[in-house]
């Protein structure tokens, strides 16, 4: 590490480390997800110490073996990319917003900021385990100290950081990146035309589709069906894959795949995903092809 750097924090989750803010900082809405509507900075009443059903006085949750079955399906796709521990311990020194009311607003607020920050970084460390060009790489490099840097910042750079303008510059990094693995990625001699940035896939038949190197930015393949699909090197940032069916489908070596896009498909043990990404248990156990 070079001198006057911080050491990067973790980007996978800790939840024994964390004050349960996702249960508390982010609202949710009666959907799918959802069996009730929750505003942003009230505690979800099945949270540890809540005034709800589960009285636990900690930070857990209280029907966490049942949250499926009780309709909270928003709760098993979600990750916070380490933000949780990261605001717990780090920026508010480890006081609670129970130990410390007063921290609350301003606890809830940083924490949306640290989880989009956490975000980035762990895109732009995959993107470094890559073999880039020199001046690539310093471009990298430079981002993930700045986002590195803002991890350690206090509760009020955090909550005045201009998370917009941040994530266009770390995006532009990450896509230069992304172009040139997948130009040196085997890919289709004809690539299916239907693959590209920002598509609208929901619902879409590409059952053994051949979308090695194929730029999926933003797409929505909300419910499409992916069986037997070729995703290899695929760049897969901010795809909306709920739903998507991706049993035998090979997502080994997608790029910028992250575990809640993971957690939202349904695959089942034919699937293949990152070494780095942790198979949904509903998975099973990965079978090789
Ligand atoms: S149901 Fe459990 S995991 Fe989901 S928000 Fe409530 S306490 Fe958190």
């Amino acid at each position: 590490m070079t001198a006057g750097v911080r050491a990067a924090p973790e980007t996978s989750s800790d939840c024994s480390r964390c004050f349960g803010l996702c249960c508390v900082a982010l609202p949710f809405a009666r959907s799918a997800d959802f069996p009730v509507d929750k505003p942003a900075g009230m505690p979800c009443g099945h949270l540890g110490g809540s005034s709800g059903k589960h009285e636990g006085g900690d930070h857990s949750c209280g029907i966490h073996a049942s949250l499926l079955a009780e309709g909270y399906r928003g709760c098993t796709v979600f990750e916070c990319f380490g933000a949780g521990q990261q605001v717990s311990q780090v920026t508010f020194r480890g006081r609670s917003w129970r130990a410390a009311p007063d921290t609350a607003a301003a606890m809830f607020a940083v924490f949306p900021v640290m989880h989009a920050v956490h975000e980035m970084l762990r895109h732009v460390e995959e993107a470094l385990g890559w073999d880039l060009p020199a001046p690539l790489r310093t471009s990298a490099v430079a981002v993930r100290d700045e986002l590195v840097g803002h991890t350690g910042s206090g509760p009020d750079l955090l909550m005045a950081l201009e998370v917009g303008e941040l994530r266009s510059r770390v995006g532009a990094v990450l896509g230069t990146a992304s172009e040139l693995v997948r130009a040196a990625a085997d890919r289709p001699a004809r690539p299916d035309r239907r693959l590209r940035r920002s598509a609208d896939l929901v619902g879409a038949d590409l059952r053994d589709i051949d979308a090695r190197g194929a730029d999926l930015r933003g797409a929505l393949l909300i419910a499409a069906d992916l069986r037997g699909a070729d995703m290899r090197q695929a760049d897969l940032l901010g795809a909306d894959l709920r739903d998507v069916d991706v049993r035998g489908a090979d997502l080994t070596t997608a790029l910028y795949l992250t575990q809640p896009q993971v957690n939202a498909a349904r695959g089942d043990a034919s699937s293949g995903i990152p070494a780095s990404l942790v198979r949904p248990q509903s998975w099973g156990e990965r079978r090789s092809r």
